[in-house]
């Protein structure tokens, strides 16, 4: 497949990278070692000869947060610091993917992509199980306007489907590798952060403490906050966040098409009730996520597998939405623009039609969009759900979380090989400025699109289909948006 091979020559390059990394190192030799860590600084204040002091601890072990423990343990300047990974849950592993899918499915994007593959876990889950797919239709149900995105040359990969377990699987096992590196604790809760008090001189500045549930108390330098979007680390910050629950939960399951296809489209529609999307799994299975009221979700789970599978299809097919008024004015702006940019429409592509569900894949979650106002404080710092939560419908979530990791493990290592304190604020808000500036713009525009999309008022179902042609009849302002995305 032409993009994993791109994938796995921009991970040639990362290693490369990593090599140049180790060569100035070793070339800045006993410089390096002495920088900055637990074993080289003030042995009582940084507790060398305590078993219970790391430099980095890192809360929460998911898809975000195990990426993260790859990320520092593969990083050759912090090369003999202490670094701990928690994780609440148990340990994931898999030598072969499962019979069944499962029904957490991420849409990973080539950015992501590659920084798995720099980690050297790409491979593991592509031997696993993962789809490529090239295009995405989003459409509206109340007027059928249509956008495509596609990769100018369709052999290249738009997105890649992944299960959530193959993701953290495919990590872990790279963190079998790094076990000199890394220590990786499971099924340990963390119960409480007592915090270090600020403005105090560098030198005198506690350690940040984890009391964990089995009443051990542990020190860290740095303690990266990756628990999700309940995150107890921003919570015991008292960091200031901004959150809101929509009116909406998504249902989840994986579907059985009604005959094999080539299944390389991502689709989604636009209900007045909320989006629904099929991404796809195999030639036969694709994935729901289909967000609407608290209400309609409920339902759905309880119905028998005929009705939902009929509930489904209907909500790719059913025209019942759709005015005659805003339906003619669509047609009208479409014939103009076709006249005026005729390569800059798409010809409407059909979704496949399911035909059954995957036993007992369906689930529901309920959604909503939070955002921490501030992404660090003196010795945290947060990542992933634990600094921002969005709707799933431009399939972002865990592709931020993977745009947080890179950032941080960037910055952390320009600290180390700088001989700084890893906890220090000046390196970190070098991570909150750049990410901050990367996550608000997108949540705020997914934000924006569930608003938008969340009513058949006739007069914004207008301006919104109006909107919509305009963008897809505009090829590089549709490229502009997949080059923001794939990041
Ligand atoms: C329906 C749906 C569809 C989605 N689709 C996509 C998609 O297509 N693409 C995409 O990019 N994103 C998607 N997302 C978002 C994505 O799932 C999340 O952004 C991602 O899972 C966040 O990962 P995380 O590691 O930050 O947090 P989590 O997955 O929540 O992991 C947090 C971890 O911390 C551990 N933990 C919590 N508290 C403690 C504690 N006190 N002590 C120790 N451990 C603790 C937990 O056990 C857990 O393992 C979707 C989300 C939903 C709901």
């Amino acid at each position: 497949m032409f993009t994993l091979t791109k994938v796995n020559m921009l991970a040639a390059a990362g290693v490369w990278r990593r090599c140049i990394n180790i060569t100035i190192r070793s070339l800045n030799g006993a410089k390096v070692v002495t920088r900055g860590f637990v074993s080289s600084e003030n042995a009582e204040e940084s507790g060398k000869a305590d078993s219970d002091v790391y430099d980095i601890i890192i809360s929460g072990g998911g898809m975000v947060g195990t990426a993260m423990a790859c990320s520092v343990g593969f990083d050759p300047n912090l090369q003999g610091s202490k670094i701990l990974l928690l994780e609440a849950g148990s340990k994931k592993e898999m030598d072969k993917a499962p019979d069944v899918y499962s029904t957490r499915v991420s849409s990973i994007s080539p950015g992501s992509a590659t920084l798995l593959s720099g980690l050297g876990a790409w491979d593991h889950i592509v031997n696993l199980r993962c789809k490529p797919y090239q295009k995405m239709q989003v459409w509206d149900a109340c007027s059928d306007a249509l956008i495509t995105f596609d990769k100018e040359n369709l052999q290249d990969e738009m997105a890649y489907v992944v299960e959530n377990d193959v993701i953290v699987a495919a990590l872990t096992k790279q963190l079998h590798a790094l076990s000199d590196q890394v220590e990786v604790q499971y099924r340990t809760k963390v119960v409480k952060y007592t915090w270090p008090r600020p403005y105090h001189a560098v030198t005198s500045i506690p350690w940040v403490k984890v009391t964990l549930a089995d009443g051990r108390t542990l020190k860290t330098k740095l303690l990266i906050g990756a628990d999700g979007s309940n995150s107890m680390v921003r919570r015991e910050a008292g960091i200031p966040t901004v959150k809101w629950n929509y009116d909406q939960s998504a249902v989840v399951a994986v579907l059985h098409l009604s005959e094999p296809t080539e299944n390389n489209v991502a689709w989604q529609r636009f209900l007045p009730t909320g989006p629904i999307a099929m991404l796809p799994l195999s030639d036969r299975e694709s994935s729901l996520v289909w967000s609407t009221s608290h209400q309609h979700a409920e339902e759905l789970l309880q119905m028998d597998e005929e009705s939902f599978v009929d509930a489904i299809n209907s909500a790719f097919w059913s025209n019942e939405n759709q005015s005659e008024l805003v339906e003619a004015a669509g047609s009208l702006f479409r014939a103009a623009l076709s006249f005026l940019m005729p390569d800059g429409t798409s010809t409407r592509q059909l979704p496949p039609s399911v035909a059954g569900v995957g036993p007992k894949s369906r689930v529901m979650f309920p959604l909503g969009m939070g955002h921490a106002s501030e992404y660090i404080r003196h010795r945290v710092a947060l990542i992933g759900d634990a600094a921002h939560r969005v709707h799933p419908l431009a399939g972002q979530g865990a592709n931020l979380g993977f745009g947080d990791v890179s950032c941080l493990a960037r910055v952390l290592s320009q600290a180390a090989f700088n001989g700084k304190d890893l906890g220090e604020m000046q390196h970190l808000l070098e991570y909150e400025t750049e990410r901050q500036r990367h996550n608000l713009p997108m949540m705020a525009a997914t934000d924006l699109m569930k608003r938008l999309y969340s009513t058949n008022a006739a007069p914004m179902v207008l301006l919104r289909t109006l909107g919509i042609q305009a963008t897809n009849a505009l090829p590089p302002l549709k490229e502009q948006i997949i080059a923001y995305a794939s990041k």
